[in-house]
């Protein structure tokens, strides 16, 4: 099959091309797609795209019109796909559902420590030949209370880590994991995971029902002196109202691999224009805010994953039988 593949990098292309062996014919493109890039994807019939791509009404009216066919989506998150177009389109969307939990688990606890432990500010000092600690002192995770959302593959991976550090955890989610019990998690409602935790991780879908999920009244009820984990999506956060939390010190800190206005900003390179969000200028100014660029997922078994379920979407779709990944409407609902 022949496959334009959008937003793609050295790190994703090598494990693509390794994947697919030559059976399908890869075109790769640092290009993100949106409206003026999607002309881009003429004569293939599908699409391989990453989180930053714009997949909604309007790009896919034009990707049909070229005669694509086939969205192979390389991540497990598709708020960036309008799941109702691409029905009414006859477009088939596939993602990776999992692939290694354990890269963005583990990440959300490298933020957690480097952010609690100073571990940035320590490296800055060490440079500058400060060996004083003063400004470096943090707390334990041991017998602290996690609160995690959305208990799915990478809330146990990250409940799992926490249980192992001595952590309460904690949890909320519509659907519970039984294997919860044995890893000490217990599942509280919404108000008292926020009443309750010293630290919240997110870890559930973003949708219309999550968008906001944590907003001014969340941040007024939260512990004072909370961290707020996000490797989720930024969308479910409200930056006005996590600043405001931030500004008044009632947030004790916040750990962030995701912004909910990253689209055009991450993933690039930026360093000759002028930072002209003013959100993520003020988020950025902060000493206890960490933020990495959607880097999470960055690890070479996640690569690996997600390369080779791309390609089992696309051998799916060449052999002209459903993909297990196939996404439909009420998927987005
Ligand atoms: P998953 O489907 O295994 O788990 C998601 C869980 O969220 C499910 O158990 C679901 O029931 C729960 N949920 C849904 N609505 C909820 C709500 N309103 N409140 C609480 N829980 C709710 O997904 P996963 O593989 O664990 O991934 C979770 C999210 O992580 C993805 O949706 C994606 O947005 C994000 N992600 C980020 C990166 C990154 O690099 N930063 C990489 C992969 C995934």
């Amino acid at each position: 099959m022949k496959v334009y593949v959008y937003s793609s990098h050295q790190y994703d292309r090598i494990p693509l091309e390794k994947a697919c062996s030559g059976k399908h014919q890869l075109t790769f493109s640092h290009k993100k797609l949106s409206v003026d890039s999607a002309r881009g994807a003429v004569g293939n019939l599908a699409v391989s795209l990453f989180t930053a791509d714009d997949a909604s009404s309007p790009v896919l009216e034009i990707l049909h019109g070229l005669g694509v066919r086939y969205i192979a989506l390389r991540s497990a998150g598709y708020d960036h796909v309008d799941l109702k177009k691409t029905g009414s389109l006859q477009i088939k969307v596939a993602n990776v559902p999992a692939y290694s939990p354990y890269s963005i688990a583990e990440h959300a606890t490298a933020m957690l420590l480097a952010l609690n432990r100073q571990l940035i500010q320590s490296q800055h000092l060490i440079a500058l030949q400060d060996f004083r600690l003063d400004t470096l002192t943090g707390f334990d995770i041991h017998g602290k209370t996690i609160g995690i959302i959305g208990t799915g593959k990478i809330g146990m991976a990250f409940a799992r880590i926490m249980s192992g550090f001595g952590a309460v955890v904690i949890g909320y989610d519509p659907v519970q994991d039984p294997d919860a019990a044995a890893i000490k998690l217990k599942y509280v409602d919404m108000d008292e995971l926020i009443l309750r935790s010293d630290i919240i991780s997110l870890h559930c879908p973003l949708n219309e029902k999550t968008k906001y999920l944590i907003g001014k009244s969340q941040f007024e009820k939260m512990k004072r002196g909370c961290i707020l984990i996000n490797t989720s999506r930024g969308g479910l956060v409200k930056t006005e109202a996590m600043l405001e939390a931030l500004e008044n010190s009632s947030l004790g800190g916040a750990c962030l691999d995701v912004y909910e206005k990253e689209k055009g900003l991450f993933f690039e390179d930026h360093r000759t224009s002028i930072l002209k969000d003013q959100l993520f200028a003020r988020l950025r100014g902060f000493r206890n805010v960490l933020i990495t660029g959607h880097q999470a997922f960055l690890t070479n078994e996640a690569l690996r994953g997600i390369a080779e379920t791309t390609n089992l979407n696309l051998d799916c779709w060449s052999n002209n039988t459903a993909s297990p990944n196939e996404l439909t409407a009420w998927a987005a609902a």
